[in-house]
């Protein structure tokens, strides 16, 4: 029997949800269970890919080719739960799937209503991920209780108890402790309130994790449990990190969560396996050499935009003992000030993927600086197609070379729209997206790191290296060292008299685990650090 727990948050947004629910889930795998994680988002898109990343920050994309909410970035760097489609739901799905029964007559002769039609449809969404071989499915509401979408949302998981037995669910609030300085004192008003408001709507949470900048203590956390008829030992700080988001699975396992989860649900599990993770959190906290890559985008100031991206420069820097600290260039400033005064003194220039003409110029700015004072390169989808228009204007000479989607009149598209692409009119789930075979070409620096000669990566594009340019590129230095099997489309392009120069079409950060960096962030962030080890005394 599949047992399901719920995450929803109250109070405020932004408390974590998505960390915590993913440091459940990874607890639950370390005792022996198997896993799933899920997100339901109550906003109307279909999916995140049509949002801008300043609205919703990155678009995660899975193996399948969905686009998804980025918590799931956190699931699956935390845990080795499948992902698929059936991992993210918003409301703009579910009702997209029940107007379709109803145009196709499923519903005949009934008023279609929210309820039971929509929470029906979201319990089906919920109840799709479990199966004889899933002990736990773990459901991360997304906004806060008091949000008008959400409600259809807790109003499907409240009547799941119901249908599959109130022993097999557990509910888990994420609140907020707010510390007043002026009362010198931890708030828990905002969270009782936040828990009176779950409780009008049915839900009665079995367990709080309360967020808190600071140790509120027991006379506290047995006040919210009193208040919120939650038992003592159900109510759990959950403290700010100092040094990662990675130790909020520690964090957890002093408070007996992992334990309190398995006995409220009834459940047998192995001893907590934590060895290896011990062993990481240390290296997080005690790293012995510190590097600085240059992330030149365009949605910098976005805590969120490049969440991905960060992470695998974090996981590859654990790898080689190094802290990384990504200084975020925003593309436009260099147009402005210049590549020197940005970038100098970097030890990795970093570009990753974007749509849009604003900043493209300063990317390209950054990837000449890398290329012409071999700095370690690493360009990531659109940052592999600056890199191609850089290497295009000022190496090979053509002058007013561009990618189409920028200037569709240029004399040289040399990145230019995938040919499947062409007529495509909706904007929704139709770039080329997902998992794509990749073979590495010998001697190349991707397949030295990947160790492999075919990789499978995930892409999310809708234009491509110009295969018109091939020869020419060849002879100019720039190698496509990475194609699709058949050899027809471009996927990683070298330069091969540059020290670390790999730009790839496709997203490798949405493969890399803290226990497990991606390979060419580890080479990247190896060849950033041997950089600053060889470089002048004076200036380190
Ligand atoms: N805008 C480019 C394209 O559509 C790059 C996309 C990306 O970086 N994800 O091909």
């Amino acid at each position: 029997m599949t047992r399901h727990i719920f995450v929803t948050g109250g109070v405020v947004s932004s408390l974590g949800k998505g960390l915590t629910s993913a440091s459940i889930g990874m607890l639950l795998e370390r005792r022996g269970l198997t896993v799933r994680m899920q997100k339901l988002d109550p906003y109307i898109n279909v999916d995140p890919g049509t949002m801008s990343p300043y609205q919703h920050g990155e678009v995660y994309v899975l193996d399948d080719g969905s686009e998804t909410d980025l918590d799931l970035g956190h699931y699956e760097r935390f845990t080795s739960s499948v992902l698929n489609r059936d991992s993210n739901y918003t409301t703009g799905q579910i009702y997209q799937t029940v107007i379709n029964k109803e145009r196709r007559g499923e519903y005949l002769g009934r008023t279609v209503q929210v309820i039971p039609h929509i929470t029906d449809e979201i319990k089906a969404s919920v109840r799709r991920l479990a199966s004889p071989d899933v002990d736990v499915v773990i459901t991360e509401l997304g906004g806060t209780i008091g949000d008008i979408e959400g409600l259809p949302f807790l109003e499907a998981i409240r009547q799941i108890p119901l249908d599959v037995g109130k022993q097999n669910c557990l509910f888990i609030h994420l609140t907020l402790v707010p510390y007043l300085k002026a009362a010198r004192e931890a708030k828990t008003k905002p969270t009782q309130h936040s828990v009176q408001q779950l409780r009008t709507i049915g839900i009665q949470p079995d367990i709080l994790v309360c967020r808190t900048e600071r140790p509120i203590g027991r006379e506290h956390t047995d006040k919210i449990a009193l208040f919120c008829n939650v038992e003592k030992e159900a109510v759990i700080e959950e403290v700010d990190k100092e040094y990662s988001i990675y130790e909020v699975p520690m964090g957890l396992v002093e408070h007996r969560l992992d334990e309190l989860i398995i006995e409220k649900l009834g459940m047998e599990a192995g001893p907590l396996e934590l060895d290896d993770y011990r062993e990481l959190i240390h290296r997080i906290r005690n790293p012995r050499h510190e590097i600085t890559i240059a992330v030149v985008g365009k949605y910098i100031e976005h805590r969120d935009a490049y969440k991905s991206i960060y992470e695998s420069l974090d996981h590859a820097g654990f790898h080689h003992s190094t802290r990384v600290i990504a200084k975020r260039v925003e593309a436009e400033d260099l147009e402005r000030q210049g590549a020197d005064a940005l970038l100098s003194g970097v030890d990795g220039v970093l570009v990753p993927g974007g749509f849009g003409m604003r900043g493209v110029e300063g990317k390209i700015q950054a990837v000449q600086y890398a290329r012409e004072n071999k700095i370690p390169y690493f360009g990531i989808c659109l940052g592999m197609q600056c890199a191609v228009i850089e290497f295009a204007r000022n190496v090979l000479d053509l002058k007013d070379a561009n990618s189409s989607e920028f200037q569709a009149d240029t004399q040289h598209p040399v990145i230019c729209l995938l040919e499947e692409q062409e007529g495509v009119e909706d904007k929704g789930g139709t770039m080329r997206l997902g998992a794509q075979p990749c073979v590495l070409a010998d001697g190349s620096k991707a397949q030295d790191a990947y160790d492999a000669v075919e990789v499978s990566e995930r892409h999310r594009h809708r234009y491509e290296f110009n295969p018109q340019y091939r020869e020419q590129y060849v002879h100019g230095g720039m190698i496509p060292v990475g194609t699709s099997p058949d050899g027809s489309l471009v996927e990683v392009v070298e330069l091969n008299d540059h020290p670390w120069y790999v730009a790839v079409q496709y997203h490798p950060e949405f493969k890399s685990q803290p226990n497990n960096p991606h390979p060419l962030f580890t080479g990247f962030v190896g060849a950033a650090l041997e950089k600053r080890q060889t470089r002048p005394k004076q200036l380190v």
